[in-house]
């Protein structure tokens, strides 16, 4: 016998709430930031041992999200995208507007947990806290492209990508992503079975790569890795298209980010 429902409306009472720098939804950035969530007193027991975990989905309630939303444009990302409904995108605006981010644990000081990434505005309520385990990991998903227009906001995605994955802001990491973000100009969507990746140079550089493209190295075939230790170089193949990215010189972490394109590489590209 199932209980019977007497209501459809349910109490949720909050855990916690958000510490952030950001007072207005608009002011979020999409990679999310530093925050502080303060779980409150008759809570608190609730965190024995959840420094065990490096990484905790946050469940929260966007309070100042339009709840009378079914189809929205991902206009944050990119204006000129189609419309999708809310269950197919993470748009914050829908019936229930229940926030879900995957957050860096940094540390715990009693009652506080310091993360990283957290998307929320300051005064968000939280309303639960769940870890992440590596069981969930889907490596290749199919997932639409939320295409950003600007470039800067598509570099901060592969940042946040790529730092998932490789857990280390190295020069193989800075190239990685200066090398996907060309690629991506040249042929869209980097996880799809018909792109198909060569890399040549260090292991940083192909692991950051291999992460940013969820390119499996078999079921399909779509990733391969020379070990090199002269050249730097990722060789791109789609739909007979050739591209071919090519580091020019190394430089320092710092100037990764910074230079034009064809400044850091030789990039060329066969039709
Ligand atoms: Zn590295």
């Amino acid at each position: 016998m199932f209980p019977s429902v007497e209501t459809d409306i349910y109490t949720l009472k909050p855990i916690g709430i958000v510490k952030s720098e950001y007072q207005e939804p608009a002011d979020v950035p999409i990679k999310g930031g530093n925050a502080v969530i303060e779980i409150f007193s008759e809570y608190q027991q609730g965190l024995l041992r959840i420094t065990e975990n490096s990484h905790l989905w946050i469940q929260m309630w966007f309070h100042k999200a339009d709840r009378d939303l079914l189809k929205v444009v991902p206009g944050k990302v990119n204006s000129d995208l189609p419309e999708y409904g809310v269950f197919a995108i993470r748009a914050i605006g829908r019936p229930n507007p229940i926030g879900l981010t995957l957050v860096g644990l940094e540390r715990v000081e009693d009652n506080l947990l310091y993360v990283s990434g957290l998307d929320a505005i300051e005064g968000t309520p939280v309303l639960d806290i769940k870890p992440y385990y590596e069981q969930e990991i889907v490596f290749s998903p199919h997932t639409p492209y939320i295409r950003p227009k600007k470039r800067e906001m598509r570099q901060e995605i592969f940042l946040k990508q790529a730092l998932n994955h490789h857990q280390e802001k190295c020069a193989g990491l800075l190239l990685g992503v200066r090398m996907a973000l060309i690629a991506d100009d040249y042929f869209g969507q980097l996880n799809t079975s018909e792109l198909k990746i060569t890399v040549s140079g260090s292991a940083c550089l192909a692991d950051v790569l291999q992460g940013l493209c969820n390119a499996r190295l078999a079921n399909p075939p779509r990733f391969r890795y020379n070990d090199a230790s002269e050249l730097e170089q990722s060789v791109w193949e789609k739909d007979g298209k050739l591209l071919t990215i090519t580091v020019k010189h190394e430089a320092t972490n710092d100037e990764l980010l910074e230079p034009a394109d064809e400044q850091l590489f030789i990039i060329n590209f066969q039709e």
